[in-house]
């Protein structure tokens, strides 16, 4: 008989009861260090006290009113998200798939209003991951997760990553954006070449386009500034965020110029939940933290701890580790041994990982890890690495 929670997830046998910082205790009473951070979105860790005791007052005052009204909670952290990026206004919404949804759409509004409803294509590139809506499937361009839901949805181009002469090639009359991840991390924490993302801003101020970059998994502080763009000198035109922003709670949102939010009419686009206090209460007390002059810092310094140690584990297992990549707390293993290998190894060892696209094991713990959370975390790759080099030599 099929499960009442529908199978759709390919879930280890383990569940937890509680979170405590960087680490989680299972139901059968054992102890884990989360270094998948529930795939790079708890940001402050478990049990934040400053994140639950926001959510826990918000939630007794007022959940939800609709955006029939005005929220408060909403226009603070629309502000804080302006005062600190590129962006001049903020939409909300629920997810990241909602998000990117959000911003395909302003992109092609912003030429409709400016007279261009021709232009409505988007570039997406190789590798890349949007999320599951229909749309998304298709700007991601990974042919198994649209098998089986149809025809692809019209309207979005693929050019191979890091590749500015595809990219140009590709640029027609129809084209409005171009949408990329600065570092793609389902496809494996490939980073952009440090000349791309200037690069894609040359191409669209040239051919009038506008450049959408999906924070996703790369915003919220997660590779030690704010914004992954923030390591370049380049500003996007619309900015897609979720994961790390509410902490865990489910909150996304598109961060755009004025130019795009002015064709943004109202009644245009839309969602119940988006932006309701509860989740923009969970957001302001993330933005509390990552705020605090010298928190980002210790992020880009925890990483760089991380991967000093996880190159000279590499350097004592080149038959299992091949290359350490990424920025700040969202680095990427390259392996030899299949990746849900050394997963499977990790969390008999007490750590968790996540598996990411190109064989790539990836690490993208709470961003308030301790140094002593990043040796523990070494210290238990260490032991996986051994125990999985043992069971391949035996296997030969
Ligand atoms: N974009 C990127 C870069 C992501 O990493 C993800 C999720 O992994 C998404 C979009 C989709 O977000 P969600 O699963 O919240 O819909």
């Amino acid at each position: 008989m099929i499960s009442a929670l529908m199978p759709n997830y390919n879930r280890a046998d383990l569940a937890f009861e509680r979170g405590d910082g960087a680490w989680l205790f299972s139901t059968d009473g054992r102890r884990f260090l989360d270094f998948g951070g529930g795939i790079a979105t708890s940001a402050l860790g478990h049990g934040h006290p400053h994140l639950t005791q926001a959510i826990a007052e918000q939630a007794a005052k007022v959940m939800h009113v609709s955006n029939l009204y005005r929220v408060p909670q909403a226009e603070k952290l629309a502000a804080r998200l302006v005062e600190n990026s590129f962006g001049d206004s903020v939409f909300f919404c629920n997810s990241g798939a909602e998000a990117n949804e959000g911003m395909v759409k302003m992109i092609r509004k912003y030429h409709a209003e400016n007279g261009h409803p021709e232009r409505w294509r988007i570039i997406c590139f190789d590798g890349a991951f949007h999320g599951r809506t229909l749309a998304m499937i298709s700007a991601t361009g990974n042919p198994n997760y649209i098998k089986g839901f149809g025809p692809a949805v019209d309207g979005f181009d693929h050019v191979p990553f890091n590749n500015l002469n595809a990219l140009r090639d590709a640029i027609g009359p129809e084209t409005a954006g171009i949408v990329m991840e600065p570092i793609q991390g389902e496809g494996g924490i490939r980073s952009a070449d440090p000349d791309f993302l200037p690069g894609l801003r040359a191409a669209a101020d040239e051919f009038g386009l506008l450049l959408g970059l999906d924070e996703i998994q790369t915003g919220m502080g997660r590779t030690g500034r704010l914004f992954a763009y923030e390591w370049s000198d380049v500003t996007p035109d619309v900015m897609s965020l979720a994961k790390g922003l509410g902490g865990g709670f489910p909150i996304g949102a598109v961060v755009t110029t004025e130019a795009v939010a002015r064709a943004v009419k109202p009644g245009s686009h839309g969602t119940t939940f988006g932006g309701n206090p509860l989740a923009c209460a969970a957001g302001n007390a993330v933005l509390d933290v990552l705020l605090v002059p010298g928190f980002l810092d210790q992020v880009a310094a925890r990483g760089a701890l991380l991967s000093a140690g996880l190159k000279t584990l590499a350097g004592e297992f080149p038959q299992v580790i091949t290359a350490i990549r990424g920025r700040g707390l969202l680095i990427g293993l390259k392996l030899e041994l299949p990746n849900t290998a050394l997963q499977a190894a990790c969390l008999e060892q007490g750590l968790l990982t996540v598996a990411a696209g190109d064989n790539v094991l990836r690490l993208a713990p709470p961003l308030i890890i301790t140094e002593e959370d990043c040796h523990t975390a070494i210290r238990l790759l260490r032991q996986a690495v051994q125990e999985l080099a043992k069971t391949k030599v035996a296997a030969q």
